[in-house]
């Protein structure tokens, strides 16, 4: 039975669980059964619930200043600039408070260097099974008809090429005119758990080199550790010019970014952008102690070895399970793709096995541990989830 939410619109099916506390990768529920999160929030407290370093930053910053304006300076949001820039290669942020927003305000840079290009009909290459958000620049960009329905006519400029195909763009860029930008996600995450080539990754960037496209990454869903590396594109070893952060970067704080170097980040000048709340000083402040916490704790590199052994444990402990289809993953961002539709599995995993997961694509069982877990909880995951396959045989 689904929670009562007679006053809530409708636009999420919820589990009739509710939770009042959490700590590190366990959570509480308010009948006092404790729970293991393998979600995260999806992929968003990668440090855990409750940090005590973060919830003595937010609770310190709550006492000086919450907010102020951007018209003024602020000093955290300076600083959380430049550590974004330094980790990232990038030179320039814009703070905002979602991945949709930090996404529109890539797509923004994009029109302003297709005005410079002087292209009359500008077109953002996007890819199938993308996902980047809900607002209405953003569901145009996202490859999931699932998303549009009931939302058309759609914000025109978005052209669609199959992932992780390279001949696909070749061939766009030649019959188009008016291209200005490629968005594309390291990893799909909504999109099932697809990780992008290295090769295609560095066959954007070479494409983009040729035409002058803006290589725009949406790592919202990748970044801040979640592959094994700060930030996914990484791995490829290739420099994008923007790429957007959010979910992980505030551990659960709302907070988002947009990061741009080269033409990119000179392309907005005072009024062409902005947000009331979009870096306020506890954000910004929040970023910051995520980023300590990261940096001296290696979460890139607990993340790249907990991936690893999840992703080895499960193709283990899983190997011949009649319905599996496929198990794939990159650090601690996992799929396993059943051959049949398999969303029912959320609630038994939360019910039978006290375990948090998520089902994406209707198909793919997504894991998105928080980057803190240990070996011992990587092996939990994977027998909980071992014996929800088994009893929930057909
Ligand atoms: C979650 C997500 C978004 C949207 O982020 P919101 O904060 O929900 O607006 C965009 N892109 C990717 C890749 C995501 O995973």
């Amino acid at each position: 039975m689904p929670s009562p939410t007679p006053h809530l619109m409708q636009t999420y099916a919820r589990q009739p669980v509710s939770f009042v506390r959490g700590q590190g990768a366990r959570l509480w529920d308010d009948q006092g059964n404790e729970y293991l999160d393998a979600i995260a929030g999806v992929a968003v407290t990668n440090l855990g619930h409750a940090h005590p370093e973060i919830a003595a930053a937010i609770a310190e910053q709550a006492g000086l200043l919450l907010h102020t304006s951007n018209m003024f300076g602020i000093s955290w949001q300076q600083h959380l600039g430049e550590r974004l820039c330094a980790l990232s290669g990038m030179e320039r942020a814009f703070f905002c408070n979602s991945g949709a927003e930090a996404n529109e305000t890539a797509l923004k840079l994009a029109r302003l260097h297709a005005h410079r290009l002087g292209a009359a009909q500008p077109q953002v290459l996007v890819m199938e099974n993308s996902f980047h958000g809900r607002t209405f620049a953003t569901l145009a960009a996202t490859g999931n008809p699932a998303v549009h329905r009931g939302f058309e006519p759609l914000m025109p400029g978005f052209l669609r090429v199959p992932y992780n195909d390279i001949d696909a763009v070749h061939a766009a860029a030649a019959d188009t005119p008016g291209i200005v930008a490629v968005l594309v996600e390291p990893v799909q995450g909504e999109g099932g758990v697809r990780v992008a080539s290295h090769d295609y990754l560095r066959g954007l960037r070479g494409l983009c080199n040729e035409h002058g496209w803006l290589f725009m990454v949406d790592e919202v869903q990748t970044g801040m550790g979640r592959t094994g590396a700060w930030f996914g594109f990484e791995h490829a070893s290739v420099m994008p010019d923007v790429i957007t952060l959010a979910k992980g970067l505030g551990n659960g704080f709302p907070i988002g970014a947009c990061l741009a170097r080269g033409e990119a980040a000179e392309l907005f000048t005072p009024g062409h952008h902005g947000s009331t709340f979009g870096g306020n000083p506890l954000a910004s402040r929040v970023g910051c102690s995520v980023l300590d916490i990261m940096d001296r704790d290696h979460i890139p590199l607990n993340a790249a070895l907990m991936g690893k052994r999840l992703l080895a444990d499960l193709q283990q402990r899983l190997a011949g399970h009649p319905n599996i289809v496929a198990i794939r993953g990159h650090g601690l961002m996992v799929g396993i793709e059943l051959d049949r539709p398999c969303n029912e599995l959320v609630g038994h995993a939360l019910q039978r096995e006290r375990l948090l997961i998520t089902v994406t694509r209707d198909r793919t069982i997504r894991l998105l541990p928080p980057l803190v877990c240990d070996a011992a909880q990587i092996d939990e995951i994977s027998v909980r989830i071992d014996r929800l396959l088994k009893t929930d045989k057909p």
